[in-house]
């Protein structure tokens, strides 16, 4: 009989990251959002689960990094202040240096077994860089005249009976008012399903909040990288999709608590990157480093 914290009930929602996570490797979920919330486990120790649950991958490093130094220009923004692209930048290349001398202790690749690799940092470095120049530049212009309404809040909705969570990057309203969703990303244009979800639930987030139909929201993803802003559209029955997935992969995750029905889905460049990789038995971060 599995014992949960009381605790986890509170925290029993859906989110984006979630979905993501339970998709790539279910025993990965289960370390993270169950693992964590044992009261006893004969399988693990819950304290260690709980220390390895902070750690981070090296390959978001710089999209977190990138995202808090936004979030905090935009809240000087809101106090008065004028934004600052050289402090930005300069805080980046501070935050990231702090991250590199602790790396082998909070970077989930690096505390796996990678050794330390200063081109990554360096690489990191210069891109970063070159996205705050394009979120300055090139996007922060077109947002700055638009109504400021909230930046990087955890809001809470309902569909049906799933409790579901969401941050967005940046909210504000246009003259005609119209809402704009936008989330900043730091990655490539690639994952054309999963971008469609996760900014889906945004605008289901909106329609209950503001009160809203699709037709008065405008939801959109700011590539840093490019300076691009692509737009996104929903119909109604995109909408009804997007809720039946949620409501789905929620019945899924509390189907049951149980180790045994979260199965390992293992890869050597998937396992390396898993914060449990080094207490998973099936994890593959051996083959990952070539010592088998
Ligand atoms: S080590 Fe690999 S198989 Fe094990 S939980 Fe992590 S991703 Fe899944």
């Amino acid at each position: 009989m599995v014992n949960l914290e009381n605790w986890f009930f509170n925290y029993n929602f859906w989110s984006f990251s979630k979905h993501r996570l339970w998709n790539l490797c279910k025993r990965y979920y289960y370390y993270r959002y169950i693992g964590t919330a044992l009261k006893k486990s004969p399988n693990f120790d819950i304290y260690k689960v709980k220390r390895l649950k902070d750690l981070n991958s090296k390959y978001a490093l710089q999209g977190f990094l990138i995202h808090e130094i936004i979030e905090n220009q935009i809240e000087y923004y809101c106090n008065g202040i004028e934004l600052n692209e050289e402090g930005a930048k300069s805080q980046f290349t501070q935050r990231l240096d702090q991250y590199r001398k602790t790396a082998p202790d909070i970077l989930t690749e690096f505390y796996n077994g990678v050794p330390l690799d200063d081109a990554f940092f360096n690489t990191i470095h210069e891109e970063g860089l070159e996205k705050l120049k394009n979120f300055f530049g090139v996007i922060w212009p077109q947002f700055k005249e638009l109504e400021y309404l909230k930046h990087e809040d955890f809001d809470k909705f309902k569909i049906e009976d799933v409790e579901v969570i969401v941050k967005v990057d940046y909210v504000c309203k246009t003259k005609n008012d119209l809402i704009v969703i936008t989330d900043w990303k730091t990655g490539a244009d690639y994952e054309e399903y999963e971008n469609g979800l996760q900014i889906g639930t945004y605008v289901l987030w909106v329609m209950q909040y503001y009160q809203k139909y699709p037709s008065q929201i405008r939801s959109e993803i700011a590539y840093l990288k490019t300076g691009t802003i692509r737009p996104y559209e929903f119909t109604w029955e995109n909408l009804v999709t997007i809720k039946e997935k949620i409501i789905e992969d929620y019945t899924m995750m509390n189907r049951s608590y149980e180790i045994e029905n979260y199965p390992t889905n293992s890869a050597p460049a998937k396992c390396i990157s898993c914060q449990f990789g080094t207490i998973c038995p099936d994890s593959k971060i051996r083959e990952f480093l070539g010592e088998f």
